[in-house]
């Protein structure tokens, strides 16, 4: 099978099977080598790793997967692209085609029947419609992951990677760097796509932290306490965690930031994933 990479080759396979794209399914088909080349390296793929691709389109990426990876498992929703996979991954004996929606997958128990002990990145051109659904998925069911590197628009990944104190500092990047250590790897322009899309957009890869980066006793009260403090941005931080659904009275929450030694003045965009762990764990009773 010739080299999927480019505009030619893509938009023969798409006339020949009259393959419409569908915006809503986020379908926009990578056309350019390098591109490829440079999400490969970044995630540092080679034999000794299988590889997880979500959404693999007409098969450009995954067949570069398959020449460097031990074995691929490519999971599409679009049942139109499975007779287009057909051909263009046939030659391929360590690829399979998954059909169905990488949200509602129980992802576990696919990773271990197709990949048994082997260690697993995760490598994909995401659809931007649902990032952040599949990477919060990816993250917290607690998967064997070693990575995850992604195509995915610009502001995401500025926000995934983000520091306290600057505007895309959020419930997002605290998510993310809860789970993994975010690392840049390069810009990719609109150019680079069939069809192109309107915004720009950035390979980042996750790296997994083998252990969550700060130690909380109770996961899901730390989230709804960062939920809180980011919920209401122009609050005090005080303010935004007593009048939330965390349903905590105002002189407990005083107590509570006194104990953990944080100004109640404060605005959560400032708070670091320590601060935020410090309020959930003294919440909690420590
Ligand atoms: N990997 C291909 C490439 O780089 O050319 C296609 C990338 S395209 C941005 C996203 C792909 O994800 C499409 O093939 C789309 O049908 C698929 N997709 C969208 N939502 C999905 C979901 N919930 N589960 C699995 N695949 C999905």
């Amino acid at each position: 099978m010739k080299n999927l990479a480019s505009p030619k080759v893509t938009r023969e396979i798409i006339e020949k099977y009259g393959f419409r794209f569908s915006k809503s399914l986020g379908q926009n088909f990578l056309i350019d080598s390098n591109i490829l080349d440079k999400i490969i390296d970044g995630a540092g793929i080679h034999k000794d790793y299988g590889v997880l691709e979500i959404g693999p389109g007409i098969g450009t990426m995954t067949q570069k997967l398959a020449q460097h990876a031990h074995n691929v498992l490519a999971i599409e929703i679009d049942r139109a692209l499975l007779p287009i996979l057909r051909e263009t991954l046939g030659e391929y004996t360590n690829v399979q085609v998954l059909h169905g929606d990488v949200l509602k997958l129980p992802l576990k128990e696919h990773l271990r029947d197709y990949f048994g002990d082997r260690p697993i990145k995760v490598v994909a051109n995401l659809p931007y419609y649902v990032t952040t659904s599949i990477v919060m998925k990816l993250l917290e069911e607690d998967l064997p992951l070693e990575s995850i590197t992604i195509l995915i628009q610009k502001e995401v990944a500025e926000r995934m990677q983000a520091s306290p104190g600057g505007k895309d500092y959020g419930a997002l990047s605290v998510a993310v760097q809860f789970y993994a250590q975010p690392r840049i790897i390069g810009n990719v322009p609109p150019s680079v796509f069939i069809p192109a899309p309107k915004v720009e957009s950035t390979i980042i890869s996750l790296d997994i932290l083998k252990e969550p980066r700060v130690l909380v006793k109770d996961k899901k009260l730390f989230f709804a306490v960062v939920k809180a403090a980011f919920g209401k941005r122009r609050k005090t931080l005080l303010n935004a965690l007593s009048s939330s659904q965390l349903e905590i009275e105002k002189g407990k929450i005083k107590e509570v930031l006194k104990t953990a030694n944080i100004d109640a003045t404060r605005r959560g965009e400032t708070l670091s994933l320590e601060e935020f762990a410090h309020i959930a764990n003294s919440i909690a009773g420590e």
